[in-house]
């Protein structure tokens, strides 16, 4: 693939040059003033960065007029597309009252109006939302208020939690805790508390095993924490719907708490609005962030079911207030961002998209993935995908290079290690989703069919491999 330039567009439209120039000087004045997270700097420039200057839809405009579509949704955040006009009007509008005032001791309108359409909508008995800006935030928060929780109730002991192998619930200490390492975050375990570790969804009797640890620790766990379904960042491993009822059942019976982290998995990705729906989960605390604001504003929020809420109440000033709370919490844009991307999703039938869509890519990914030399697996619960390669060898950063082939192609994806992630939007069209296949399948064949015969001793060209391996 020789770049975007001159490619053939979905439309036969032809693509403007790639202007390499442009992008590089860009990409010069960036790594002087910004430092990426998740990123090895030293290496950055060569990693062929898109630097985003504006967006249509689904698709990223860079600073030299190249277009990329977004099959990552920009890290599994935009819903809906980029510049959705209702969602602009709705920013624009609030715009016009007030930006941000605090929910600190006072309150606002767009707030509460968010609340209001948010809360019914949860699968929760009674839903009340703690506002923070980030998905880490939103479980830091759980995990507070499971532990003051307990303390409110005059039970002592109730300080751990337990969470599963694989999980990723954020970068703050307190989520990186519950979190299972990797990503190179290991070198912080000294700054991580002990947590009572169940298998990863990559094994079948994940949740059998942590329903056992639940009733032999009931006494000293504040709460489960969980992602239904999905384990996203673990690389997209899946438990079927139905493994997760047992899991509540073993909460409820051992009086722990239960926290669903639906920060990846929540506001329509897994074809419901809620993944705890289909899982026929009613947690009694939730972490919602990511796709909350349709991708536009940074919020998030804890929501806790009115068991936990009413162990909160008590004397003005007194020791049951919550004691957390962040300066953005809340915040007006957001969550007028927020009313309006709920309102959407209903008028506009979303959730029906999610669902045809996911099986479209089912059998795209089944007819031209899967099949292909150096496809290990491929993963999906409705529009969260991964297809694992299986390098013949170490060091050959199959997920990057194919990342790269797939960006050159025309088609932005960000690789979780040897995972090729697509998370396309919510309202991908069927033509995109065979330009994202097609473009993801390309790439794959080019970079790992290549090393595959190398490595079983014959070279791409079909000549013997003398022992030189292409990298
Ligand atoms: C992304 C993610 C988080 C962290 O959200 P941030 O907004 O990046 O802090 C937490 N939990 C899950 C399941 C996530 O995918």
């Amino acid at each position: 693939m020789g770049g975007a330039a001159g490619r053939a567009g979905p439309c036969g439209l032809v693509e403007p040059p790639t202007d390499h120039a442009t992008v590089r000087a860009w990409v010069d004045r960036d790594r002087a003033v910004v430092w990426h997270g998740f990123t090895q700097m030293a290496a950055y420039a060569d990693n062929s960065p898109v630097i985003a200057e504006s967006a249509e839809g689904h698709w990223i405009i860079d600073v030299a007029g190249n277009r990329y579509l977004d099959a990552i949704s920009s890290l599994w955040v935009t819903t809906v597309g980029h510049r959705v006009p209702r969602l602009d009007a709705a920013l624009r509008d609030q715009l016009d009252r007030v930006a941000h005032t605090t929910l600190l001791g006072n309150g606002s309108r767009a707030a509460i109006e968010f609340a209001e359409a948010l809360a019914p909508r949860l699968p929760m008995d009674g839903a009340h939302l703690v506002f923070a800006s980030d998905g880490a935030a939103a479980v830091e928060q759980a995990l507070k208020i499971a532990l003051q929780y307990w303390v409110n109730l005059g039970v002592a002991g109730h300080t751990r939690y337990l969470a599963f192998g694989g999980a990723y619930h954020g970068d703050t200490i307190g989520s990186l805790s519950v979190g299972d390492g990797g990503f190179g975050t290991d070198l912080f375990d000294p700054l991580r508390f002990g947590v009572l570790r169940a298998p990863g969804f990559d094994r079948p009797d994940a949740i059998e095993v942590a329903c056992r640890m639940v009733a032999k620790h009931a006494g000293e766990l504040a709460a489960v924490v969980v992602e239904p379904l999905v384990q996203g960042a673990a690389g997209m491993h899946l438990l079927p719907p139905e493994a997760f009822a047992p899991l509540q059942d073993a909460c409820r019976r051992h009086d722990v708490l239960l926290v669903c982290d639906e920060v990846a998995v929540g506001f329509g990705r897994t074809g419901t609005l809620f993944a705890s729906e289909q899982c026929g989960l009613r947690p009694d605390l939730m972490a919602l962030g990511k796709g909350i604001s349709a991708g536009y504003l940074a919020l998030s929020a804890t929501a806790a079911d009115d068991r936990v809420y009413e162990a909160f109440l008590g004397e003005d000033l007194g020791a049951r207030t919550l004691h957390h709370g962040h300066s953005y919490g809340g915040n007006a844009l957001a969550c007028a961002v927020g009313l309006e991307h709920l309102r959407l999703i209903d008028d506009e039938d979303v959730l029906t998209n999610v669902r045809g869509r996911a099986e479209q890519f089912a059998d795209l990914l089944d007819r031209q993935v899967a099949p292909l030399p150096g496809v290990a697996e491929v993963r999906q619960h409705g529009l969260m995908i991964g297809v694992e390669v299986a390098p013949p060898a170490e060091g050959l950063r199959w997920g990057r290079r194919i990342s790269a082939a797939c960006v050159a192609g025309g088609v932005l994806i960000r690789p979780l290690g040897d995972v090729i992630v697509i998370v396309p939007h919510l309202t991908t069209t069927a033509e995109e989703a065979e330009l994202i296949v097609a473009t993801v399948a390309g790439a794959i064949a080019e970079v790992a069919t290549a090393d595959v015969a190398t490595a079983d001793g014959v070279t791409a060209d079909g000549v013997p491999a003398d022992g030189a391996r292409a990298v």
